[in-house]
């Protein structure tokens, strides 16, 4: 289970793909990437089993773009299956989660009940049902992403991409590990540095209950209270 992200100005989905393998020794059941492409189109692949099988799906079908995240998934809820797979999308949000969502079941309810039909067995899809649902009622992106996290309960580190937004992603922890890295005008974060030694050693920690407005130019930290935050910038060696 392993997340990554990438704001770059390199077609992004061969660097997701390589960075997902660094994450590999963490163990995993499938794996996904989504690419929001020149034009804002969001679109994603999934693939059940090995990486290699995410690689393939992409030679045949595949996704252009310079902003994406990628997943390895380590199965909690729901089967490991393509439909079960991460990025999690609807409309214009694509998710990616590592943890538990604990109170899952009652915002699928809540949800369901505003007439959106879960499509997957997860936790995760939860995540970007409502955070749809918030855009849909006139919500930007990151205010509808904060609407969405102020409800999670668990622990978890989560990613979004948006349909439209060519810079921006949003990242949030609470409980599992989040990293940022800087890179040259390109942005990145991940499960750990290791994910983002290739591309940078230049790395924020985010701390526990943040969660970062990320554009190619930098990072916007908030704390658990929407507070902004300075988290230092440390050069870290892990060997790439
Ligand atoms: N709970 C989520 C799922 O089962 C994420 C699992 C993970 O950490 O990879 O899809």
């Amino acid at each position: 289970c392993g997340i990554i992200g990438i704001l770059g100005h390199h077609e992004v989905a061969p660097q997701l793909v390589e960075a997902l393998k660094r994450l590999e020794y963490r163990g995993y059941d499938s794996a996904g990437v989504a690419t929001v492409d020149a034009a804002g189109q969001l679109a994603r692949r999934r693939a059940v089993g090995k990486l290699v099988n995410l690689s393939d799906r992409l030679v045949h079908e595949p996704l252009t773009g310079h902003s994406g995240i990628g997943h390895t998934r380590w199965a909690t809820h729901g089967a490991a299956t393509e439909v079960n797979a991460h990025p999690h999308r609807r409309g214009p949000v694509a998710v990616v989660h590592n943890g538990i969502i604990e109170n899952f079941r009652e915002l699928r309810d809540e949800v369901i009940a505003l007439g959106l039909h879960p499509e997957s067995q997860t936790d995760t899809e939860t995540v970007a049902l409502l955070t749809a649902w918030h855009m849909d009622q006139g919500m930007d992106p990151v205010e509808a992403a904060r609407a969405t996290l102020s409800r999670l309960e668990g622990a978890f580190a989560l990613a979004f991409l948006f349909e439209g937004e060519t810079d921006l992603m949003i990242a949030a922890r609470r409980g599992s590990p989040l990293a940022l890295g800087h890179g040259n005008g390109e942005m990145f974060l991940g499960s750990d540095a290791i994910a983002l030694a290739p591309f940078t050693d230049r790395i924020t920690y985010l701390e526990d209950g943040d969660h970062a407005v990320i554009r190619r130019a930098g990072a916007e930290i908030f704390d658990a209270a929407v507070r902004p935050a300075n988290r230092e910038i440390a050069q870290i060696d892990v060997g790439a």
